[in-house]
């Protein structure tokens, strides 16, 4: 997500436990993330970026800044980004610089997998539909090996077998993020997994669209493109949902 208003992080405080860099991704914790597992997570992401959709961080800064708990997380953020009591995290760009805020809780790991997804895409494209922003940050927010066996993939598989497709139409008329509600972070998610998985074709097809996007062309909504229709893959959607194979051959994350 893009906001407005700017904001900094004060490298130069004691408040951050944990300072490091790796190449231009900084990060700032206010506690012992793990810094080794922190990075492999990243590291995760944005090689699945390149692989699947060829989407690759530019050399311009992502800070990851974590915090303690929720309370300083708020006195942080609350007054610049209002948007940030109702998240656990958010992704903020601060003009040239890419931010990440979180704070430390159970889903730590995934919520940062998800707001680095976001970075990193919106670094490579200078603008996006939310389905798909959404979507790659929802399907990369699990490590690949926990994602045939999820909660969300199963549901996913029992809501097909009863006739569930997600539509594309709707979630390409969502017009903002603060509107989008469960059922559209799922549709997205799954409408994700089956571009990602169905054929060779309809991963062409998303990484194709991606890059027209990239060279700063605006293609109209996915379903009205031209690969799309040649994959097919909207006409399978009902008959992958039912069994949903994902793609296991980028190596483990674990
Ligand atoms: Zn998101």
């Amino acid at each position: 997500m893009l906001f407005s208003l700017p904001l900094v992080a004060h490298a130069q405080e004691s408040r951050w436990v944990i300072e490091d860099k790796r190449g231009s991704i900084e990060v700032y914790a206010e506690f012992d993330p793990g810094i080794q597992d922190l990075w492999k997570h990243v590291d995760d992401v944005a090689r699945e970026l390149k692989v699947l959709v060829a989407v690759e961080p530019t050399d311009k800064p992502i800070q990851i800044i974590l915090f303690r708990d929720q309370g300083s997380y708020l006195r942080y953020l609350a007054s610049s980004v209002p948007q940030s009591r109702q998240r656990r995290a958010i992704f903020y760009r601060n003009g040239d610089v890419y931010q990440v805020f979180a704070f430390r809780s159970r889903t730590l790991t995934m919520d940062l997998r998800h707001e680095v997804t976001h970075a990193i895409l919106h670094q490579h494209l200078p603008f996006l539909p939310l389905w798909i922003d959404e979507g790659l940050a929802e399907y990369l927010e699990e490590p690949e090996a926990q994602r045939s066996d999820s909660s969300r993939t199963k549901s996913a598989r029992w809501r097909a077998r009863m006739g569930w497709v997600p539509s594309l139409q709707s979630l390409e008329n969502i017009p903002n993020a603060e509107s989008m509600n469960t059922d559209e972070y799922r549709d997205s998610w799954a409408m994700t997994c089956l571009l990602l998985n169905e054929s060779d074709a309809s991963r062409q097809a998303l990484c194709d669209y991606l890059a027209v996007i990239h060279r700063g062309e605006a293609p109209g909504p996915f379903s009205q493109t031209q690969a799309a229709a040649d994959s097919g893959v909207l006409s399978r959607a009902n008959s992958y949902f039912r069994k949903m194979p994902i793609r296991l051959d980028l190596g483990s994350s674990d």
